[in-house]
């Protein structure tokens, strides 16, 4: 399977199936699928491509088409939350920043591709590290300065080049919003981690229960923003042929997706789905499913939990014996 950037030429020439990373035919899985935010009026099929093992989405838009799609109010840019979920959230986080000294406990700094509102690198600068990142978004880039004080660089995850090298690189559900997610992970390798350095990725899981039983109702689709839809075998795949050794697979259970099934799909049941559908979302009612889902998510997280976790290690280059090494 080769890795390559399409030209518009190629892509062009290309049936609408045709996968954009290994140009395999694929098959169309779910189709017409609307924006389940309602941000854009944009429709959108989901094909999935045997040879990678993941899905993708069509049309493929250029990031300019796909702008209207992130309004500065789309959730990864906000803070604002339920006081009660809010301490869920900052529980969480902690909790990740943890899971990452694990992983690397010799780890001093890190970099973040797509910090959406910082949150996740104000918890890793708590944790003493050393924080940067990049962020496409100036309402984001702003948001996280304002959070933690730092400055992240502006740029899409296909144009940005690392200014140095780090221990950790931790992409947090921003790959499948990415172009080319293969080119990203292979720069990466070459020019943003440290010999024994970690990448750290969090993706929504395409071989998850949680689509087999919400299908186009499944917020971890999340159409047109998410390009593509990884499964665990395909993303460990794709971090093999970059070169990442040790790669594991994580099950990443939260109840965010299941809480937000029943009001997508009331929303479709007619005028009073559509009032119950809004309903749901007021405070309370969001609280007591974001309990329920959690129950669910923990019960049903042997059929596959619906976000996942990725490591890998960069491997030690005999000449640098110094660097530390990912425990993992
Ligand atoms: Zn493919």
């Amino acid at each position: 399977m080769t890795t390559t950037t399409m030209t518009n030429a190629q892509a062009a020439s290309m049936t609408s199936f045709d996968c954009p990373l290994c140009q395999c035919s694929g098959e169309l899985l779910l189709k017409e699928l609307a924006d389940g935010q309602r941000i854009s009026s944009l429709v959108s099929d989901v094909v999935y491509c045997r040879g990678c093992e993941m899905g993708f989405t069509i049309p493929i838009l250029s990031e300019a088409e796909l702008s209207e799609a992130y309004p500065s109010e789309y959730t990864c840019y906000s803070t604002k939350e339920n006081p009660l979920l809010l301490v869920a959230k900052k529980y969480r986080l902690a909790r990740e920043c943890t899971f990452v000294s694990h992983c690397h406990p010799g780890a001093k700094d890190l970099f973040e591709i797509g910090v959406g509102a910082g949150e996740f690198l104000q918890a890793a600068k708590e944790k003493g590290w050393h924080v940067a990142g990049v962020e496409p978004s100036e309402h984001g880039r702003n948001t996280t300065q304002g959070l933690t004080g730092i400055t992240v660089q502006s740029g899409y995850a296909s144009q940005f080049e690392f200014k140095q090298k780090y221990d950790v690189v931790a992409i947090r559900h921003a790959l499948e919003h990415v172009l080319a997610p293969d080119l990203l992970i292979e720069k990466i390798m070459k020019d943003g981690l440290r010999p024994g350095g970690l990448i750290y990725i969090k993706v929504p899981r395409f071989d998850s229960w949680e689509l087999n039983i919400m299908g186009k109702f499944w917020h971890g689709l999340d159409v047109p923003r998410h390009r593509y839809h990884f499964s665990s075998t395909g993303l460990k795949k794709m971090l093999e042929r970059a070169g990442f050794s040790n790669v594991q697979v994580h099950d990443d259970i939260v109840p965010n997706d299941i809480a937000r099934f029943l009001p997508y799909w009331f929303r479709e049941k007619g005028r009073l789905g559509i009032k119950i559908s809004a309903w749901l979302v007021t405070p309370l009612p969001r609280l007591l499913a974001y309990a329920f889902g959690t129950l669910v998510a923990y019960c049903l997280a042997p059929l596959g939990a619906g976000r996942m976790v990725l490591t890998g290690a960069k491997p030690i280059e005999r000449s640098d014996s110094s660097s530390s090494r990912a425990r993992i």
